[in-house]
């Protein structure tokens, strides 16, 4: 047997875990609240990085994620990630991702926070719309076969579990409340928070219903407090509208009005500067959005910013293959702990194809299992004591090993509980 597969989120990293699964043979089954092309992915918008520059290296890469996560990420899981990025957008770009390239061929490339030298390529300010409309393209063609059965407009309704962990998962039809219940290695790809703040950038869809689910049924989370406040989003009805950190990275410069004067810091975007081609070719939705949002033309004038929440570094927590402690149930994109510092798409798409191949690998695929409800406050932990018990004791003597040796990191990102 192949395995069966069931991936719950059907962003960036769902769809990637999908495929990936499926393109080893096992049976998948895609479950999500919305169908992908209303999933948080597609709103992406400035790129995706990796070391394709003729002065960069992987190396730089990762040294400068490290640094942008203050030393507090998985170096391992980073190394992974920084090595796999540059196959990742040329698999994009085979799949039909269109990027604003060179004449020579190559994708272009732009400077980002965090980075010292142009890292990131992309498609105008719509980065995500691209990638996206390629991925679910590419897994229509595995549904078509019979390879990925989709449920689309359905919710996670909870976890079976049984032997020593996770056996499948349970959701809901969010019409008729019929639930079904699927059998197999489950991945996690529900995404971020942003439901739970207001003034958010992000999907108000993605409430973290699945992460506080599990969290209630004792799969730990880690590092909760790092939530990104996006320094340039712009107040609309509800939510806050991004205006892409590429806006500075093309040279968009804040300031606050001082005694008549420009002082460059956090209140305005001035982006008056640029010339108009930079709107035309790299900035396209950017602009669009600025004049239906907010009914400013940024060529003209500053647009007032303010920061917003926009994006959750911590989440489920997952060790460097995308394991929760749970065998048989993997975490990956937004909803998980990796990659803190990291760019996000890369993240979602390493994290999706990382966790299916260690799904298959693991083969921890078992029939049976009880159903433990989202609402319910049974955990699964309690009847796996033992399991746990013994990955917490793994993670405590290797944390501890780390803080005698002045290492800053830890296996699992947060220490465990000792
Ligand atoms: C405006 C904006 C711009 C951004 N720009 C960039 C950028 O330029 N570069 C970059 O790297 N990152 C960017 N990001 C971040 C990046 O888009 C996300 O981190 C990434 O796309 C997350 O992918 P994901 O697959 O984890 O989650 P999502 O794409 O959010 O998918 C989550 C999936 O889970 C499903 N789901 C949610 N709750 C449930 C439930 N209860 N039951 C079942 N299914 C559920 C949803 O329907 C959806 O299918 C941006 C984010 C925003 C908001």
């Amino acid at each position: 047997m192949n395995g069966r597969v069931v991936v719950v989120g059907a962003g960036l990293a769902g769809l990637f875990a999908a495929l990936t699964a499926a393109e080893s043979g096992a049976e998948v089954t895609l479950a999500s609240m919305r169908p992908s092309e209303r999933a948080q992915s597609v709103m992406a918008e400035g790129g995706i990085n990796a070391a394709l520059g003729d002065n960069d290296s992987i190396s730089n890469h990762y040294h400068d994620t490290m640094a942008a996560g203050r030393y507090l990420a998985d170096p391992n899981a980073v190394k992974g990630l920084t090595e796999a990025a540059p196959g990742i957008v040329r698999r994009l770009l085979g799949l039909g991702a269109l990027f604003n390239m060179r004449r020579d061929g190559e994708p272009e490339l732009r400077c980002f926070g965090g980075q010292k030298i142009q890292r990131t390529a992309f498609a105008q300010s719509g980065t995500g719309k691209q990638i996206m409309s390629a991925v679910i393209q590419e897994a229509r063609k595995y549904e078509a076969r019979g390879l990925i059965a989709r449920y689309d407009r359905h919710s996670f309704a909870g976890l079976l579990c049984g032997g020593n962990g996770c056996t499948g998962c349970a959701v809901r039809d969010n019409y008729s409340g019929e639930t079904l219940y699927l059998r197999g290695s489950v991945i996690i790809t529900s995404g971020g928070m942003h439901g739970l703040f207001g003034g958010t950038t992000g999907s108000l869809d993605n409430s973290g219903a699945v992460t506080a689910a599990l969290l209630q049924m004792g799969v730990p989370l880690a590092n909760g407090e790092f939530v990104q406040y996006h320094p340039t989003t712009a107040s609309v009805a509800g939510k806050r509208l991004l205006i892409s950190e590429a806006a500075r990275g093309e040279g968009g410069r804040l300031f606050v009005p001082r005694n008549g004067k420009r002082w460059y810091f956090q209140v305005y975007l001035d982006m008056t500067g640029l010339p108009d081609e930079v709107f035309g070719t790299r900035l396209s939705d950017t602009l669009d959005d600025c004049l239906t949002y907010l009914r400013l033309d940024p060529r003209r004038e500053p647009i007032p910013v303010a920061p917003g929440a926009h994006y959750f570094m911590g989440g489920i927590q997952v060790d460097e293959q995308h394991r929760t402690i749970l065998p048989g149930l993997y975490a990956a994109g937004e909803c998980c702990c990796q990659y803190h510092g990291g760019n996000s798409l890369l993240g979602a798409i390493y994290g999706g194809i990382t966790a299916a191949n260690h799904a298959i690998a693991d083969e921890y695929f078992t029939d049976g299992g009880d159903f433990f409800p989202a609402d319910t406050a049974q955990t699964p932990a309690d009847k796996l004591s033992t399991q746990a018990v013994t990955r917490d004791a793994e993670c405590a003597a290797q944390y501890s090993i780390l803080e005698k040796t002045g290492a800053c990191f830890h296996p699992f990102s947060t220490p465990p509980p000792m």
